[in-house]
C-alpha cells in the first residue's frame, strides 16, 4: 500500500516518519513487518489539522468526544503481539477510535472487523478509510464488549479501551491458536495476551499502560 499522496505533507511526514520507526526500535519494537507498516501509515491525517506538528510525537492525542489516538509505542506493541498469532486471517478491534490501530492491522490481516461505540467516530473512521482506499476492513457502529459472534472465530481480538475485569465473553470468539490482547483495570491499567492453547487459555500479564475506559452503550 502505497500512501505517499495523502495529507499533504509529503516528504516531510516521510521523513518524520523514519525517526518515529528508530524511536519504536530503540523502545524494543523488532518485528520488521510492524516497522514497516509503521513507517508507512500516515498518522498525521488522523488528527485534527491544528494538532498534526505532533502527529508523529510518542504520545496519545485527543481525537474529539473525550477520546484519544493510542501512542504509537503501543500500537506497535499490540501489533505485534497480534502477529504472534497461529493466523492472519481475521481481526477484531474493539474501539476504532480514528482508525489508525485499524489501518495499521489492516496491512498486516486479511479482514479487520472494528466496533466504535461513538457514531460520530465511526462515521469518521469510515470516511478515512475510504480515502485511504482500504477496502478489507468492516467498520460497526455498536457495544464492542459482546465482540462479533456471527463473525467468530477471530484468530486476534484487540482492545483499544480498557475493561475493570478481564471481558470473559470474548474469550468464546477466539480461534485456536489466537490471541486476546488487551488493557485491564481502571486507575491503574495493565496490558495483557491471552492465548488459546490446546491446553487451554494462557494469560500473561504485560506492562503498565493507560487507555481510555471501554463503556456501555452507543453514543
Ligand atoms: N484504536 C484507536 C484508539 C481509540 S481510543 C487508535 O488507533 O488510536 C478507544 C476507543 O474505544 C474510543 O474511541 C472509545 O469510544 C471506544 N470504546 C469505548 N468503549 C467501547 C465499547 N464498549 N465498544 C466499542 N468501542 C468502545
Amino acid at each position: 500500500m502505497n500512501f505517499a499522496e495523502l495529507g499533504g505533507a509529503g516528504m516531510t511526514s516521510a521523513r518524520t516518519r523514519a525517526r518515529l520507526v528508530d524511536r519504536l526500535k530503540q523502545q524494543g519494537i523488532r518485528d520488521a513487518r510492524v516497522l514497516s507498516v509503521m513507517g508507512e501509515v500516515p498518522r498525521h491525517v488522523f488528527v485534527d489539522e491544528a494538532i498534526s506538528h505532533k502527529a508523529y510525537d510518542d504520545t496519545a492525542l485527543p481525537i474529539g468526544f473525550g477520546q484519544t489516538i493510542s501512542q504509537p509505542y503501543i500500537v506497535a506493541q499490540m501489533t505485534e503481539l497480534a502477529l504472534g498469532a497461529a493466523k492472519h486471517e481475521k481481526v477484531l478491534e474493539i474501539g476504532t477510535g480514528c482508525g489508525y490501530q485499524t489501518v495499521v492491522l489492516t496491512q498486516l490481516f486479511k479482514t479487520v472487523y472494528s466496533i466504535e461505540r461513538i457514531g460520530g467516530l465511526s462515521r469518521g473512521a469510515r470516511e478515512l478509510l475510504s480515502r485511504l482506499g482500504i477496502y478489507n476492513v468492516r467498520l460497526r457502529h455498536g457495544d464492542g464488549s459482546k465482540g462479533m459472534a456471527e463473525q467468530a472465530p477471530f484468530d486476534v481480538i484487540i482492545m483499544t479501551a480498557a475493561a475493570p475485569i478481564p471481558p470473559e465473553n470474548l474469550l468464546e470468539q477466539l480461534a485456536l491458536g489466537g490471541r486476546l490482547i488487551f488493557p485491564v483495570g481502571t486507575d491503574e491499567q495493565e496490558l495483557r495476551l491471552i492465548e488459546h492453547t490446546e491446553a487451554g487459555f494462557v494469560e500473561t500479564r504485560l506492562e503498565k499502560v493507560k487507555f481510555v475506559p471501554l463503556l456501555p452503550g452507543l453514543a
